[in-house]
């Protein structure tokens, strides 16, 4: 199946209040070109770098999204463009995207990541961490940044039920987050394999990959 046809196929299967982000880590420009041509104008990656190289590319009207772990010494490079960074789990972090951002004169979207798989290699807050962030006076002086809810992985498994569980747990963390921040409105969670489960509890945001370019070679 095409480029075009995968993103129909996913498209018609998600509900309309949930926003697709077509993940092209990897992928070269052709490809990207072929879902733009096909309707998609949210895209993301996982490095900065690959990112900017595509931003300078392709066609201006694309909302770039930052879905990996980011490196605070590359903020600088996405600050002018980036829509959204998914990916954000510190308040070292949040104050170099505020800098970076005050320096373009904008303000910058972020999602703040919950850790709520078992594998110790996912990044992430827990919800105290999250309380603590979202209470401090530090946290409450960032004029630059907005942050728009939450993002989470679930852990890589088959076991259905577990998945499930682990993103009931970070719905439940938005629910309580919104009562201090009733601005926000995203629940990032859901990829290739799992985005079925994310929608059935309550995701706003899925971010899907291969499903809709196929598998990636990492060299
Ligand atoms: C790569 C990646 C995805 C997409 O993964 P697929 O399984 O290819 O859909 C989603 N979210 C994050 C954070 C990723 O790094």
């Amino acid at each position: 199946m095409s480029i075009k046809q995968n993103l129909q196929q996913i498209k018609d299967t998600l509900p309309s209040n949930v926003t697709l982000v077509a993940v092209s880590k990897t992928k070269p420009v052709t490809d990207l070109q072929e879902a733009y041509n096909a309707g998609q104008r949210i895209f993301g990656e996982n490095k900065i770098q690959e990112m900017v190289q595509k931003w300078e590319t392709l066609p201006k009207d694309i909302e770039w999204h930052m879905i990996g772990h980011v490196q605070r010494n590359k903020v600088k490079y996405m600050a002018e463009f980036i829509s959204l960074i998914h990916g954000v789990d510190s308040l070292k972090l949040l104050t170099e995207i505020n800098k970076q951002a005050a320096k373009h004169n904008r303000i910058i979207s972020c999602l703040l990541q919950i850790h709520i798989a078992t594998e110790e290699t996912k990044f992430g807050l827990n919800e105290e961490e999250l309380i603590t962030l979202l209470t401090s006076e530090d946290f409450k002086n960032l004029k630059n940044i907005e942050i728009k809810g939450l993002m989470g992985m679930a852990t890589f498994t088959s076991n259905k039920n577990q998945i499930k569980k682990e993103f009931s747990s970070l719905k439940s963390i938005y629910n309580n987050t919104k009562e201090t921040i009733p601005s926000i409105s995203i629940i990032s969670m859901g990829m290739s394999g799992d985005y079925q489960i994310a929608v059935e509890e309550g995701s706003t945001m899925v971010r899907i990959g291969s499903s809709i370019f196929g598998v990636r070679n990492y060299k």
